[in-house]
């Protein structure tokens, strides 16, 4: 055995976390590892440990190929299976397999595997179709105690949100039906700059000029669409020119530079401005053979410049890389952490990695991942306490000068909570649950039960919840209603009664009453609006109309309001908080 190849500390608890969780359960687990951070070492270790058949995979062919030469260096020997490395072996013990070429070959497969790791696994959707699933699913036959671990620097997907369930700090991201259940072993990207495993970027701000792509429309996922980028881009061209020119004149005392453009057009635009004989271009539609060829220079420094089109993300290792510049825009932590990695690997006499962004991204690497889009340029992450379960989140938002938080996204609360004993519960025993604390909320109307702002049906009762689209379309309708895009309220205090005004945005208002000596309506105010104190951060029951005056610059406002028509008066029938439906919601 090779003794060289000792573990890093938290290399050997990726391992020992992986043992620890297999012992106790068959569930697919994965290990996030921050890009550089060793993953090969970590599966060749595993794969050194496994007594019975296992098969490593991933999604190309330079992965396959790292990671089995990792794993030769023990002094073992492993199989390959992958067209693009010309090799079909799956005879060995440990397999390195491409995951297209043993799709395309299951019949191969009919042994009995124990593991399945999968490398770059946040390439694994949920669909019981993909090719990942499929394998999976084989092997499964072949033995329904099939471990499945994977391994990612993301483990987050624009498409489908985070790829696990369950973290083992004791939260829990998204909903049923990820590839992954656990997340037993993470490690951020700062821990491995701080402990020099990773070489510290040198964040510089001192851009010349920079793309604004904050006035695009932007999907559901909160990306651009190609051709809007172009069209932006196309009308400056002299921007493009100068955030190159100064690349060439801040890349006069660096190795490597890798440039990460927007678009196709953009990228060969980018490349015309640099020096021809040491430039290369490499997007999506590059031939294997030539970008093999060009990436081959590139590492051996024939090449300075090296220009993509997102393809370079993930499995591609050039450790000599000291300059990024990223003149593509992204909503996602974890990519701009990805193109970051890019530059950050060890490399002797590598002092820093510069990284500049042209795009105006206002990432900050060391913030967490928050798993949604972010809702509009200026949001950032913060964290917000559950009045609940008292658990940490991190949710899209916005801090005052003092840091606090004045506005936030979230919806429920992340915390996990222990098995209550006894309880009843859907969830498989023993199972923690989530902290069923809504910072948002739409009530049921059958039950009052607490719901998703987006639920169709009530999680406790299961009738349908009324669409405040519906219900905006039905008030609409009607000659004695009124319906107002709500700009914000005020309140006037007389004795224990509180008014509220709800303005409209046209100046229109709408009046209601609220005495709070009394205990009925106490309760429904406190039920609507106390509820909803702070953005649900510190539910408040108000005990009179003078404490709500006080505080209220913190009280919500509704987005609409319906109101009937009574006899001499409009009675206000419907506030309806958090709206994200089709109509426009007041300025
Ligand atoms: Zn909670
Ligand atoms: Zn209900």
């Amino acid at each position: 055995m090779n003794a060289h190849f000792k573990l890093r500390p938290y290399q050997q608890e990726a391992v020992d976390a992986t043992l620890d969780h297999f012992r106790k359960s068959d569930e697919a687990a994965v290990i996030v590892l921050p890009t550089g951070a060793g993953k090969s070492l970590v599966i060749a270790e595993l794969a050194r440990l496994a007594k019975r058949k296992i098969l490593v995979l991933t999604h190309v062919k330079e992965l396959v190929e790292q990671n089995h030469a990792k794993y030769e260096s023990y002094g073992l020997t492993g199989g390959i299976f992958s067209a693009g490395l010309k090799r079909k072996e799956s005879h060995h013990q440990v397999t390195f397999a491409s995951v297209q070429s043993v799709s395309a070959n299951l019949d191969q497969f009919r042994d009995e595997y124990s593991l399945v790791i999968i490398d770059e696994c946040h390439r694994v959707s949920g669909d019981d179709t993909s090719q990942y699933q499929r394998i999976i699913e084989l092997l499964r036959q072949q033995n329904d105690a099939l471990k499945v671990l994977g391994l990612t620097a993301t483990p987050y997907r624009l498409a489908m949100g985070w790829i696990y369930r369950y973290h083992y700090r004791g939260f829990v991201r998204g909903e049923d039906g990820k590839p992954f259940q656990h997340c037993i072993y993470e490690l951020p990207l700062s821990y491995m700059i701080n402990r020099g495993y990773l070489t510290r970027p040198e964040l510089v701000n001192a851009a010349v000029a920079q793309y604004d792509f904050s006035a695009l429309p932007r999907d559901r996922f909160g990306e651009y669409a190609e051709q809007d980028v172009n069209q932006l881009l196309s009308k400056h061209k002299r921007v493009t020119r100068s955030i190159i020119e100064q690349v060439v004149e801040l890349a006069a005392e660096r190795h490597g530079v890798m440039i990460f453009a927007a678009t196709v057009d953009h990228a060969r635009e980018v490349t015309d401005y640099l020096p021809e004989r040491e430039t290369a271009l490499i997007t999506g539609a590059t031939d294997q053979k030539d970008r093999d060829s060009l990436i081959q220079r590139f590492k051996q420094r024939k090449l300075k410049y090296l220009v993509n089109v997102s393809v370079l993300t993930t499995g591609f290792d050039a450790p000599h890389v000291d300059f990024i510049a990223i003149l593509r825009p992204t909503q996602s932590v974890s990519l701009y952490q990805q193109i970051v990695g890019r530059g950050l690997r060890l490399d002797e006499g590598k002092q820093n990695c510069l990284v500049i962004d042209y795009a105006g991204n206002h990432v900050n690497l060391h913030h967490p991942e928050v798993g949604e889009p972010k809702p509009n340029p200026d949001s950032e992450p913060v964290q917000v306490f559950c009045p609940g379960c008292g658990f940490a989140n991190i949710f899209w938002g916005k801090t005052d000068s003092d840091g606090r938080v004045i506005e936030h996204f979230g919806r429920r609360c992340q915390g996990l909570l222990e098995p209550s004993e006894g309880g009843e519960s859907a969830e498989p025993k023993g199972r923690p649950q989530q902290c069923d604390y809504r910072f948002r909320f739409k009530e049921c109307p059958h039950c009052g039960a607490e719901n998703d702002i987006a639920a169709r049906n009530c999680h406790e009762c299961q009738k349908a919840i009324i669409d405040p689209d519906d219900q905006l379309r039905d008030a609409l309708k009607l000659k004695d209603a009124m319906v107002i895009r709500c700009a914000g309220i005020s309140l006037t205090v007389d004795g224990s009664k509180l008014r509220i005004t709800y303005h409209g945005e046209d100046g229109e208002e709408l009046n209601e009453l609220f005495d709070l000596g009394k205990v009925g309506q106490r309760a429904v105010f406190n039920r609507i609006f106390g509820r909803r104190f702070a953005n649900g951060q510190a539910p408040k029951a108000f005990s009179s109309a003078d404490e709500v005056f006080e505080l209220q610059a913190l009280l919500p406002a509704p987005d609409f309001v319906i109101a009937r028509k009574q006899k001499h008066y409009w009675q206000v029938q419907e506030r309806v908080f958090d709206y994200r439906g089709r109509h426009r919601k007041a300025y």
